[in-house]
């Protein structure tokens, strides 16, 4: 095990990834992460974690759009062959699965993005004050 190693794991990336899917602070799982629909705190009310280092982007929508594309093309191929609905009803239960779908997804997914940078240490989080915790002690071997 590297040091590298060591260091990530203070940081253990499924809990972080849960947190973020519930929309809590990915270091605390207490404090809200999102003040709005989308909207990001600026840093976590229980545990003072700071957010603005944050870099979700278009990441969010990538992976809904993927997510939702990957559940609806079959469902509506599956619709269409066992139940041959009229086009307009066909339309209006995959428009209104696909946007409701989008619409649940889409905020989970971004606390799920920033858990992953929080765990990973990415962009800025790596410089919040709990990255200069102590570490574990390590006897690592020595080097050959
Ligand atoms: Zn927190």
């Amino acid at each position: 095990m590297r040091q590298t190693d060591i260091a990530q794991d203070l940081r253990p990336l499924k809990p972080a990834l849960w947190r973020g899917w519930t929309r809590t602070c990915p270091n605390c799982g207490s404090g809200p992460l999102l003040k709005s629909y989308l909207k990001l705190h600026s840093s976590c009310t229980v545990c003072k974690q700071d957010f603005t280092a944050a870099r979700a982007d278009d990441g969010p929508a990538y992976v809904t759009i993927l997510l939702v594309g990957h559940i609806m093309a079959p469902l509506m191929h599956f619709m269409f062959v066992k139940f041959r609905p009229d086009p307009l009803v066909l339309f209006t239960i995959l428009a209104v699965t696909s946007v409701g779908l989008s619409l649940y997804l889409l905020p989970r997914l971004k606390g799920m993005i920033v858990g992953f940078q929080w765990s990973r240490q990415m962009f800025g989080f790596a410089d919040s004050p709990d990255a200069e915790a102590p570490r574990a002690e390590v006897d690592l071997p020595p080097a050959a």
